[in-house]
């Protein structure tokens, strides 16, 4: 599926197969997860795609043409982060998702709404066994950076999740295994999702704009709804940090600078690193993480996206590309 332009429907397309650079493998795709970040690159809200684009950053697939890494038939994960250039203040300080000059995947470079796709061997991850193709794919996107926002609240034990998509029905998960208590944000009449979170083990669920019934070590923003941050701060405690974890937002309002006062932090997570990938791999078995997916097949990703945009979605979202 091919976007030609921001605004526009993606148009189904035969391609040619996209041939492997050295350094490159080339997959077979089986899967591949619908994030929020796609909505956002086929809105125009992220403005510097390539054009026409191949979108999807959360491929699950087969090898089909080996790289070092890699052999032939392995089951292989292809994330957002797809280059970097190794060398600027940022790649050498460790902080490769910052790099002035990364290529993502599904923005840069060709995604995973495709049979086929070529990746940088070196910024793909194994799959673990025990998650099948569809459950593995979410994990690409809303398991990495989710895992990296989680990361950012340090040992917080009372963690607040706003937004609970696919993001938060994984990381409620790695929380709670990780003897964190969570308490769930939604819109306020969105009782479905409230009940999804508390089956997760979110101990509280309720309206993202009122208080919780106690104070939070830390805040996790994965809805892209700026006016959730006074919230946020209003819901932490002193000392506490919140977390914006998507890559747009809307504006945020202005807030008093009490709210912020304390010694509370408010930042943002961009991107990966190929670290977050290899430890969270390695956590999502150890849990276990379990997604639950809303499958749609290739032809129909626009109807997978709008489902997404419309939020009717319980859990994750993917597409499937063989049967
Ligand atoms: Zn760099
Ligand atoms: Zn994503």
């Amino acid at each position: 599926m091919v976007l030609e332009q921001p605004g526009s429907e993606l148009r189904l397309a035969e391609l040619p197969d996209p041939e492997p650079e050295p350094g490159q493998i080339a997959l077979e795709v089986h899967a591949c997860g619908v994030c929020r970040t796609d909505l956002h690159i086929v809105d125009g809200e992220l403005t510097e795609p390539k054009l026409p684009l191949v979108p999807g950053h959360q491929i699950v697939g087969t090898v089909v043409s080996p790289g070092e890494r890699f052999a032939e038939g392995d089951r292989v994960g292809i994330p957002w982060l797809g280059w970097t250039d190794g060398k600027c203040r940022y790649c050498t300080s460790g902080r490769e998702n910052l790099c002035d000059r990364a290529r993502f995947t599904g923005y840069d470079i060709d995604g995973g709404y495709a049979e086929r796709v070529v990746a940088d061997e070196r910024y793909c991850f194994p799959i673990p066994e025990g998650f099948p193709d569809l459950q593995a794919a979410p994990l690409l996107c809303a398991g990495l950076i989710g895992y990296r926002a989680l990361r950012m609240t340090g040992d917080a034990e009372r963690l607040g999740i706003y937004g609970f998509g696919a993001a938060a029905h994984i990381i409620t998960q790695v929380a709670r295994h990780e003897g964190r208590r969570v308490f769930a944000f939604t819109r306020g009449d969105d009782a479905e999702s409230q009940a999804f979170a508390r089956e997760l083990g979110a101990e509280w669920a309720g309206d993202s704009l009122g208080p919780p019934p106690e104070e939070l070590d830390a805040a996790i923003l994965f809805a892209p709804v700026g006016a959730l941050v006074p919230a946020a701060l209003r819901a932490t405690a002193k000392g506490g940090v919140v977390v914006c974890a998507g890559i747009h937002m809307s504006d945020i309002p202005s807030f008093p600078y009490e709210i912020l006062w304390g010694e509370r932090q408010l930042r943002s997570v961009a991107n990966l690193t190929r670290e977050d990938g290899e430890l969270f791999m390695e956590l999502a078995p150890r849990v276990p993480v379990r997604t639950q997916v809303d499958v749609h097949p290739l032809e129909r990703a626009n109807e997978a996206l709008e489902r997404l945009r419309r939020g009717d979605v319980r859990g994750a979202t993917v597409i499937q590309l063989t049967a």
